[in-house]
């Protein structure tokens, strides 16, 4: 399409002012700087303006506009995401689903729920309790993060080990492509006729349009759960723990990890106490609607942890002993805020086999680099987040922040896994990527954007390698971080 010139931000806003109203267009310098970041705080860039468009049709009018003026446009949610998925690559719009969080359709006969897509994941379970029903992915952000982000990233949560992740609980999305159109995508009913669209959507990290709305699965609520809390000795005596447990036959809700930095980090913010010795702990989390079987799963976790030498394994009795457990779990990245100003953290995932060695890998490169490092992290997944706190005013430390975390990516890919476990490439691991897949892989991933438009506009830079024209970001922010 013929791009329509317009010079000049302010005429660029202008435009958009036209559109939408004065409360749904922001810019200034305040705004610039709120939104030049995600989570991933490595990488910034600003946008010249968000817009907060409150329905598919204004998104639909806002993606026309941007596509009309050849205007870059970056969907965002809630701004979590550890990649820089969100984050205005070569400037341009932000895209908000701020004013999106509307809860469209409870139908709980048929399990399931329609919302827009600026939704907070705690909303949709809050909305479905009351049921006896829940959202199962659960990212440790779901407080705040959105349903359309949730969807974008695959989100995985810690009781993704036996509830899976995002791609399995969405039914259906409304979705405006690159070039402005509508379209709804997917079955609320099994047994779809169509090509899996669905399914490239999910995880493509805003890159080929907008979700605007979704019909997600609901999951019954279990009646019963044991959640036990683990102290071990060593670092190594909790990794080798988590495989024993998946191979003794059992598959927990959740099992997750913390390290003695974390500990002592949730000891310092939070006032928070531990066993004495404990250099780390495992979570674990066992449900199902048998008493008698959940009974039976959380006592051969102890005995596993037991026979692994934990210092002590505490039960909890009660909803709210379950809570007092999951806190530290759950207020471990705030905690990290009392270590230092500038926290990253890395995403790999290896075989969870593999866990013990590659923690004493992650902390030897954090040593090698001058780097704090703590962790914290959904093990039954081998899903690892070891995450370094720095103050990002020492010269050079940024560089050798994202030297680290390359580092801890191949050897991920070395022990037979992955560059990301949940949070994305964004922005951040496209290089990774090239750890994986051979030029041919990813050139047959990057045409499939191709599915849903072939427009460069929408969340430029992200997600797949050596798109055009980004060699000038992926310079700067080398720069930057040098
Ligand atoms: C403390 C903390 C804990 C976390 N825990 C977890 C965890 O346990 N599991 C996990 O998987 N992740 C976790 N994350 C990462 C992050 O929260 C998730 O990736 C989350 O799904 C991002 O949602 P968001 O609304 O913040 O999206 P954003 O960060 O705003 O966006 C993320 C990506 O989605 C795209 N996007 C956003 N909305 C839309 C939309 N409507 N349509 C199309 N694309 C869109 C953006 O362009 C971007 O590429 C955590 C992050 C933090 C800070």
């Amino acid at each position: 399409m013929m791009k329509r010139m317009v010079s000049g931000s302010d005429a660029l806003v202008a435009g958009l002012a036209q559109l939408l109203e004065p409360d749904q267009v922001l810019h200034g310098p305040a705004i610039e700087k709120a939104y030049e970041c995600d989570a991933y705080t490595v990488d910034r860039s600003p946008p010249f303006a968000v817009v907060l468009p409150r329905s598919t049709e204004e998104v639909c009018q806002i993606v026309k506009w941007c596509s009309e003026f050849g205007v870059p446009f970056t969907p965002r949610g809630a701004g979590t995401g550890l990649s820089g998925g969100a984050m205005a690559a070569k400037g341009g719009v932000v895209v908000s689903t701020k004013k999106m969080t509307q809860i469209l359709e409870l139908d709980p006969l048929n399990e399931r729920l329609w919302a827009q897509a600026g939704a907070t994941n705690a909303s949709l379970s809050a909305a479905a309790r009351p049921h006896g029903l829940h959202f199962a992915p659960d990212p440790s952000s779901q407080t705040v993060s959105t349903l359309g982000g949730n969807i974008a990233e695959n989100s995985g949560g810690p009781h993704t080990l036996k509830y899976g992740v995002t791609v399995q609980h969405v039914l259906q999305v409304t979705f405006v492509d690159s070039a402005g159109v509508a379209h709804r995508i997917g079955n609320l009913v099994e047994g779809d006729p169509e090509p899996d669209i669905l399914s490239l959507i999910v995880g493509s990290e805003g890159t080929v349009g907008l979700v605007t709305e979704a019909w997600v699965k609901l999951t019954p609520l279990p009646t019963e759960v044991r959640t036990l809390l683990a102290a071990f000795p060593s670092v190594r005596a909790a990794t080798e723990t988590v495989a024993k447990i998946v191979a003794s036959g059992i598959l927990p809700a959740a099992l997750e990890f913390m390290d003695g930095r974390m500990l002592m980090a949730l000891r310092q913010a939070f006032g928070l106490s531990f066993p004495a010795g404990a250099e780390a702990m495992l979570l674990i989390e066992c449900d199902g609607n048998d008493p008698a079987k959940v009974d039976h799963e959380a006592h051969s976790c102890e005995s596993v942890c037991r026979g692994r030498g934990a210092l002590s394994v505490e039960a909890a009795e009660t909803s709210e002993e379950r809570a007092r457990l999951w806190t530290a779990r759950k207020k471990g990245i705030g905690a990290m805020g009392r270590l230092a100003p500038t926290i990253v953290t890395h995403d790999g995932v290896i075989p969870r086999s593999r866990l013990p060695e590659m923690l004493d890998f992650v902390y030897e490169v954090a040593a090698r680099h001058g780097l704090g490092v703590a962790n914290l992290f959904h093990a039954g997944d081998g899903n690892l987040h070891p995450c370094f706190y720095f103050d990002d005013r020492e010269p050079g430390i940024v560089q050798r922040v994202v030297s680290a975390g390359e580092e801890i990516l191949a050897r991920c890919v070395e022990l037979g896994g992955s560059v990301t476990g949940e949070h994305g490439i964004g922005l951040e691991k496209l290089d990774g990527l090239k750890l994986m897949f051979s030029d041919d892989d990813l050139s047959l991933q990057r045409s499939m954007r191709r599915v849903f438009s072939t427009s460069e506009l929408c969340n430029p830079c992200k997600l797949i390698p050596d798109q055009r024209g980004c060699v000038e970001h992926m310079r700067r922010w080398r720069g930057a971080a040098t």
